[in-house]
This record gives C-alpha cells, structure tokens and sequence, in this order.
C-alpha cells in the first residue's frame, strides 16, 4: 500500500491510499479519482508521503533473510578468528610476507586501505574482504 496526499483544483488537500503507485495513474485516467471536499475530479499528487506498508509476511521473510545472512557472517568471522592470524599493523607488509616465502604458510587477517588493497592486486595477491559483523547485537 502506498500513500498520496492529494490536491485538487480548489487546494483542497486529502489523503489516499492506493495498493500501487500504477493505480494512481490508472484510477486518475478513468478520473474515478474525486476532491472528498467539492468533488473536483482535477486531482493532482502532492508530496508523497514516505511511509510504505508492507504486507506481515514479506516483513516477517526479509527480516529472517536478514537475521540468517548475519549469521553466515558471524560464521564467516568465527572461522577466521579460530584459523587466521590477527595481524593488526602493517597487514600488508605481512602479507607479501606470507606470499613470497613458500615455507611460510600461516593464515593472516588483518584491515587494508583501498591504496594498500590496490598495490596488492597489482602484485598478484588477491584479497578476500569480508563484512565484518558484530557479535553481540
Ligand atoms: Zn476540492
């Protein structure tokens, strides 16, 4: 459902609902669409309020869509504290480090700049980036 404030010839304002913002145009063609006050079928859309229902059941689905892709990021983050390095300064410099020495095969996570992600890239190290949940909301 969506909400018009609508506004006819004489500058009478009133509120209408309609399923879709189509209808509007539909019901306005038909001119089945009348001033509440003087009956003016010379309506014109006003501001279009912002507020947008939607129906209980996609609500209740996008919000549990929501909560399980948090959850696979949550995964996503435990399984990289358990088997990762933290590697909080110079990330980058670590990596190169874990890169170019073969007998080095530890698992590093740490923050990289765009700049830092960019010189990386160029040298053939591909970083994966992951949103990173918080845990406890
Ligand atoms: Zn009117």
């Amino acid at each position: 459902m969506i909400k018009y404030n609508l506004k006819c010839e004489n500058k009478h304002e009133f509120e209408s609902w309609f399923s879709e913002s189509k209808e509007y145009e539909r019901l306005k063609k038909k001119k089945l669409i009348e001033c509440i006050f003087c009956g003016s079928k010379k309506i014109e859309k006003s501001i279009m309020s912002p507020r947008i229902l939607n129906s209980k059941s996609t609500k209740v689905s996008e919000n549990q869509d929501l909560k399980k892709f948090k959850r696979d990021l949550i995964n996503v983050r435990k399984f990289v504290e358990k088997n990762f390095e933290f590697v909080e300064h110079n990330f980058a410099d670590k990596i190169r480090e874990v890169y170019y020495n073969k007998n080095n095969k530890r698992n590093i996570y740490g923050v990289a700049t765009d700049k830092e992600k960019e010189d990386l890239k160029e040298e053939g190290i591909d970083l994966i980036s992951i949103p990173w949940v918080e845990k406890d909301n």
